[in-house]
């Protein structure tokens, strides 16, 4: 059986085709983040989801373009560049900066394309689009000079959220001052110029003014992948009002299916509540470095439970992530001591066909959890058969080719491959003097490379390099 994953729109799961004519390409959007402030680990934890979505649709043979916005408009920013006494687009500039860095140090693969809302070329798609919104009647321009979605001419609208438009209420992102608009549920295209937002404006057929969050998406997304994408994604709180606009938006222009399969991931939470600046109870990627941890500790934390799944973030959870990444590390080690070794005999192992058996596991709408369940299943298997004397260095080269494999969707291979060179060489210099027995040389060798932030261990396979506290 093929992959299969849950549709927000259908609330089933359902077989994934791409629509593209090769069966092969695959069209993936995915909302991003507004900078105006560190992103905190709850939003890592959905851009996490959609790193391993696209990486095993890699493994499955998809060739993925994804594009992920960047907010670099709206309230919070603007507000935020005029405390900080900055033009927005520098204001901006640093926060874009420090999530591309975390991004790497929790090893997210990067979108093909980020799209700025704040460029020429998108804010232009912004304002075509609204204006034929507005010819097909599907918005309006109110009396505060603001441009509105006409949610009662869009009549599937509230379908993806599963919402009866009667029971709709204004949410944050919608201008406070309701009475200009038709319907409590209408929302912002483009807003009017007001004093708040001091230099931030642009012209439009409307007066000056900025787009709303929503167009946003729709603008960037059908410019960059075209009218109809394979997969739209974010986490649980994007669906509505963000995504329900983005179809109503899109489609209304288009007259076509926007998204074929919407997936949204549950929140991150402490303590029994979402973890969100608005409540103050998150954590940054660098407070949890700050307390030691490294990137890929927190990808592995944050990965580890089904993107449906709540997960709650606590520092035990932490310390399993550090246990079992040791574990995993160590299972290497010892494969790659006997996958050195002459071959001596010539034992068989069952490595390709696991492949399969993880693969499978992610078809399954992404089954992480049973996916690592037998990634430590094979692990407890091969070190029994390693303590057996039944593993060769051949069969340990195929355990490893299997590792390989997997890691291109986990990516939590170890850091031993990025040793600086100084360190390597003082450990080789370290080894020359315990054959010589000058111990005392070994021990200050061992602290020099301590100070390189390196430790090094003594065990029975030889010395063992780890990164010391935080990356
Ligand atoms: P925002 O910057 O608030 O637009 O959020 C960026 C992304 O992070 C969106 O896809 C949100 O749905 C997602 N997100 C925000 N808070 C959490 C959380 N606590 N857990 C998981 N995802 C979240
Ligand atoms: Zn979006």
């Amino acid at each position: 059986m093929g992959l299969r994953v849950f549709s927000t729109y259908s609330r089933e799961l359902e077989e994934f085709r791409s629509l593209a004519k090769d069966g092969r390409a695959v069209k993936m959007y995915t909302c991003g983040p507004t900078v105006y402030s560190y992103a905190h680990i709850g939003n890592f934890r959905a851009y996490l989801f959609e790193d391993l979505l696209q990486r095993h649709l890699e493994l499955r043979g998809f060739k993925v373009h994804r594009v992920m916005n960047i907010t670099d408009v709206d309230d919070k920013t603007i507000r935020g560049s005029q405390e900080a006494g900055l033009p927005l687009s520098e204001f901006t500039e640093s926060f874009k900066r420090v999530f591309f860095e975390d991004l790497d140090a929790l090893r997210i693969k990067r979108a093909d394309e980020y799209p700025a809302a704040t460029e020429e070329r998108h804010v232009a798609a912004m304002i075509a689009m609204i204006a034929t919104l507005i010819a097909r009647d599907l918005a309006y321009q109110a009396e505060d000079k603001s441009v509105y979605f006409r949610i009662k001419n869009f009549p599937t609208y509230g379908k993806l959220a599963h919402f009866n438009l009667d029971e709709l209420q204004s949410t944050g992102r919608v201008k406070n001052d309701e009475y200009d608009k038709e319907h409590v549920g209408d929302f912002a295209l483009w807003k009017a110029w007001d004093e708040a937002d001091g230099a931030v404006a642009w012209e439009s057929p409307w007066g000056r003014g900025r787009p709303g969050w929503h167009i946003e998406c729709s603008a960037m997304a059908t410019q960059l992948l075209g009218e109809q994408l394979d997969i739209h994604c974010g986490g649980v709180d994007n669906i509505f009002p963000h995504h329900e606009a983005e179809i109503a938006q899109t489609e209304g222009c288009t007259g076509k299916q926007f998204v074929r399969y919407w997936m949204h991931c549950a929140h991150l939470m402490v303590d029994g509540q979402k973890m969100a600046k608005s409540l103050g109870n998150f954590y940054t990627l660098r407070d949890v470095l700050a307390k030691g941890y490294t990137g890929r500790e927190v990808r592995y934390a944050l990965m580890r439970v089904h993107y449906r799944a709540q997960l709650n973030f606590t520092w035990e959870g932490m310390e399993e992530a550090r246990q079992a990444l040791a574990r995993i590390d160590d299972w290497l080690a010892r494969l790659r001591t006997k996958a050195g070794e002459e071959n001596v005999e010539r034992l068989t192992s069952n490595a390709e066909h696991r492949t399969d058996a993880f693969a499978d596991a992610l078809d399954d709408d992404l089954n992480i959890s049973a996916a690592l369940g037998f990634l430590f299943e094979t692990i407890r298997g091969t070190n029994r058969a390693l303590d057996a004397g039944a593993v060769d260095a051949a069969a340990a080269r195929a355990w490893l080719d299997w590792w390989q494999q997997i890691d291109t969707v986990l990516a939590l291979a170890g850091e031993e491959a990025s040793i600086p060179p100084e360190v390597t060489a003082l450990v080789e210099a370290r080894t020359q003097a315990r054959l010589a027995k000058e111990w005392r040389k070994s021990d200050e060798l061992r602290d020099e490379i301590a100070t390189l932030g390196w430790e090094v261990r003594d065990t029975k396979d030889g010395q063992k390099i780890t990164r010391r506290g935080a990356v």
